[in-house]
C-alpha cells in the first residue's frame, strides 16, 4: 500500500548489480530519510559472466542464475530498498566483429510496448514521484541498458494516461525522471589527480588517455546529490554481488576517503519534469516535498 504523504523513488536497472554501482548511495541516503525506495530489475542477469576470479568455480557457474538472485537479495537488504524483477531475460553483451545477433527472446528484442508493460504496472502500483534510469546511450552501450532507458521513458509517459494500458491499473503520473550521470570526465579526472597527488598509481590513466572529450556528458548534469556518508553502504552492496564484483578490481581502486573528499555527490540529469524547479539542484525530490506535504 502507498500512503498519500509519502515520498517514493523508483530506480529502473537492467541487471542485478547495476543498482549498486549507479545511484546506490543516493538510494541509501533517501532510505535513511524515510523515503520508500523501489528497485526494478529488468532482467535476471542470466547471461552475465563470472567477473570475480575468487568466484570462478564450476559450482558457481552451474547455479549462476540462482546465485545472482541470492546476491540481489543481499544487496537489497544492505541498501534497505524494496526490489522486484520485471521478468525479462538478459541479452548478454554481444562481442566480436561483426557482432553476433542477439539471442532469441532476450529483453532487447522484446517490442517496446510489450517490454514497458510490467514497468507501467509497477509505477501504477508503487506510485513513485521520482524515477531514475539510464540516458539514451544506456550509460554504457549494453543492449539491455539501452532498452532499460527506452522502457523507462515510455512508461514515464504512459503510466499517467488512462487510455494506455487500461488493463494495468489506475493511472499514476510520476513528476520527475532522471538519468544517471555517474561516470563523467570531470569526476574521473578529479579522482585521478587526487590519487596521483597522494603518490599512488592511478587506475584511470589509460581510461582518461582514450576518453574522447566529445563524448563527455558532464554538461548535462543538473542535480548533484550529496551522499558521501553512504559510500560505505554502496560498496557493501556492490561486494554482495560477489560473482560480478572483484573486491581487488577497479571499483575499489580509488580509496573511499578520496572519493568522499574529492567527489562527494552522485550526479543526475533532470530529463523530464512536471514540477517547476530551478536547476542546479541537490535533491531528487526538490519541488515535490511541499506538494506531498513532507519536508
Ligand atoms: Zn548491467
Amino acid at each position: 500500500m502507498t500512503e498519500p504523504d509519502q515520498l517514493r523513488l523508483l530506480a529502473v536497472h537492467a541487471h542485478p548489480d547495476d543498482e549498486s554501482s549507479k545511484g546506490a548511495a543516493t538510494m541509501a541516503k533517501y532510505v535513511a530519510e524515510g523515503v520508500r525506495v523501489m528497485v526494478a530489475t529488468c532482467t535476471g542477469g542470466e547471461r552475465g559472466s563470472v567477473l570475480n576470479p575468487a568466484m570462478d568455480r564450476p559450482e558457481v557457474w552451474e547455479r549462476l542464475p540462482q546465485i545472482r538472485i541470492e546476491e540481489m537479495a543481499r544487496a537489497r537488504e544492505i541498501l534497505g530498498v524494496e526490489q522486484e524483477f520485471l521478468g525479462f531475460v538478459d541479452s548478454g553483451l554481444p562481442e566480436g566483429d561483426p557482432l553476433p545477433p542477439l539471442p532469441e527472446g532476450c529483453f532487447a528484442l522484446v517490442p517496446l510496448e510489450e517490454a514497458a508493460a510490467p514497468l507501467v504496472a509497477l509505477i501504477r502500483r508503487f506510485k513513485p514521484q521520482v524515477i531514475t534510469t539510464y540516458d539514451e546511450r544506456g550509460g554504457y552501450p549494453h543492449p539491455d541498458h539501452i532498452k532499460t532507458h527506452e522502457i523507462s521513458v515510455h512508461a514515464f509517459e504512459a503510466a499517467g494516461d488512462p487510455d494506455r494500458y487500461p488493463e494495468l491499473g489506475e493511472p499514476w503520473q510520476p513528476s520527475k525522471l532522471y538519468y544517471h550521470m555517474s561516470f563523467t570526465l570531470p569526476r574521473t579526472k578529479a579522482l585521478h589527480e587526487a590519487i596521483l597527488a597522494a603518490g599512488a598509481e592511478s587506475p584511470y590513466t589509460e581510461w582518461l588517455a582514450n576518453w574522447d572529450p566529445a563524448h563527455d556528458i558532464s554538461h548535462r548534469v543538473t542535480t548533484r546529490v550529496p551522499c558521501a556518508e553512504y559510500f560505505p553502504v554502496r560498496d557493501a552492496a556492490l561486494i554482495a554481488h560477489a560473482t560480478q564484483i572483484d573486491p581487488e578490481g577497479r571499483w575499489f581502486a580509488c580509496p573511499q576517503e578520496t572519493q568522499q573528499r574529492v567527489w562527494p555527490t552522485e550526479d543526475y540529469e533532470l530529463a523530464r519534469t512536471l514540477v517547476d524547479v530551478p536547476t542546479p539542484e541537490d535533491d531528487l525530490f526538490a519541488g515535490i516535498r511541499s506538494e506531498v506535504g513532507v519536508r
